[in-house]
């Protein structure tokens, strides 16, 4: 197994949209890690000329934290290098790219367009979901097939509760689904 490959199995199930690979060439030994998100619903990045706001950073260092605590627990040792900064710290050859993902509809990231038709990403409950458009059915709330637990909640949401993956509006869409969700879990 690379390192890659053993830095995938741990944080597997811990990250939405985990993509994590090996550096080709030179770069060999460095472990490539991305993931999603969902950005703070307090983001002000906007405001700023420059960088993350506070509620983003935060939520950055926290995921970051996450992943070197799941790596320890795996016992995985990073290759590392040595800096070239004048006091020759030793850093580890990860590089971990974090993708914020916002939950806010007219900032959803749009990853298929057709027509009067558009999918768009949107983490719900940590979920990765699809918000679909339609000029002609509006707005509905595409949910992971899921695993075992998650199949069978999911598969409850599909089949027995249309009413609430659909709707008028993008934001009304998207807190049905959560709120199902949330009462989901309480009841189980
Ligand atoms: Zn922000």
């Amino acid at each position: 197994m690379t390192k890659a490959q053993e830095v995938k199995k741990a944080l597997k199930g811990h990250f939405n949209n985990l993509k994590c690979t090996n550096g080709r060439g030179t770069a060999w030994g460095w472990v490539e890690l991305s993931f999603d998100l969902p950005k703070p619903k307090e983001c002000y990045c906007a405001e700023q000329l420059t960088g993350y706001c506070l509620p983003c950073s935060k939520a950055r260092d926290e995921a970051r934290k996450k992943v070197y605590d799941l790596i320890k627990q795996a016992k995985i040792e990073l290759y590392n290098y040595t800096a070239d900064d004048g006091y020759n710290s030793q850093n580890d050859c990860m590089l971990i790219d974090i993708n914020l993902i916002s939950q806010k509809p007219e900032e959803l990231t749009i990853i298929y367009k057709s027509g009067g038709y558009e999918v768009s990403k949107v983490i719900i409950e940590g979920y990765d979901c699809q918000l679909h458009k339609s000029t002609e059915c509006g707005y509905m709330i595409q949910v992971p097939m899921g695993k075992n637990e998650e199949k069978k909640m999911f598969d409850e949401l599909v089949y027995h509760n249309q009413a609430v993956y659909h709707a008028d509006t993008a934001e009304k869409a998207i807190s049905q689904v959560k709120e199902w969700i949330i009462n989901y879990k309480k009841n189980i």
